[in-house]
């Protein structure tokens, strides 16, 4: 595999996907349980591989979730950095520069011919985590905001306003709350 340097929202996304996917942050258990799960993950990132995953690959990237959530929640850019070049260590090679389809320089970091998906994942993940923290700053790792959420995310929106770690389930139940509560008050005032 070999990861565009630049294109470190690729890293991010599977990142706090992955870490969202963790029974620590579902009410409804683990969300990537087996094998379909994994592999249905992997194709909804653009992760190509030649063999389907293993059983193993499920349990090393159950590993690699914790760690990645580990990651977010430092409480330093030079704590994640640090923590983010071990993973990028696991199976990343030296840089090398490339034509891509338009025949552009690109820089890529490309990974060994023996990585295992765990290892793959690790790389692509951790240069997303030193994209965020080279262009964007610690900052953008942040807890989700909703109440009783536990999710953690790395925020790489233009504004940088993001505040849940699954916008569309978290975001929806605060709108939820909100509702209710509105409509609590409204019967107190009548
Ligand atoms: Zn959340």
């Amino acid at each position: 595999m070999k990861i565009p340097l630049d294109d470190y929202a690729w890293g991010v996304a599977v990142a706090n996907e992955l870490v969202a996917t963790s029974p620590t942050v579902r009410a409804d258990g683990d969300g990537l349980p087996g094998l379909s799960a994994l592999a249905d993950f992997l194709a909804a990132h653009r992760l190509r591989r030649d063999d389907p995953p293993t059983d193993e690959d499920v349990r090393q990237v159950h590993f690699l979730r914790r760690e990645v959530r580990g990651i977010i929640e430092t409480e330093t850019a030079d704590q994640a950095v640090a923590g983010a070049t071990v993973l990028i260590r696991r199976a990343g090679l030296p840089p090398i520069l490339e034509r891509d389809d338009e025949g552009r320089w690109e820089w890529r970091v490309p990974t060994t011919p023996e990585a295992s998906l765990a290892d793959e994942l690790a790389a692509l993940v951790a240069i997303g985590i030193l994209g965020v923290v080279r262009t964007l700053g610690h900052e953008r790792f942040r807890p989700c905001a909703a109440p009783g959420c536990r999710g953690v995310f790395a925020d790489v929106s233009r504004a940088g306003r993001r505040r849940y770690c699954m916008p569309d389930l978290c975001g929806n139940r605060v709108n939820v709350a909100n509702h209710r509560a509105r409509q609590r008050e409204g019967t107190l005032l009548r």
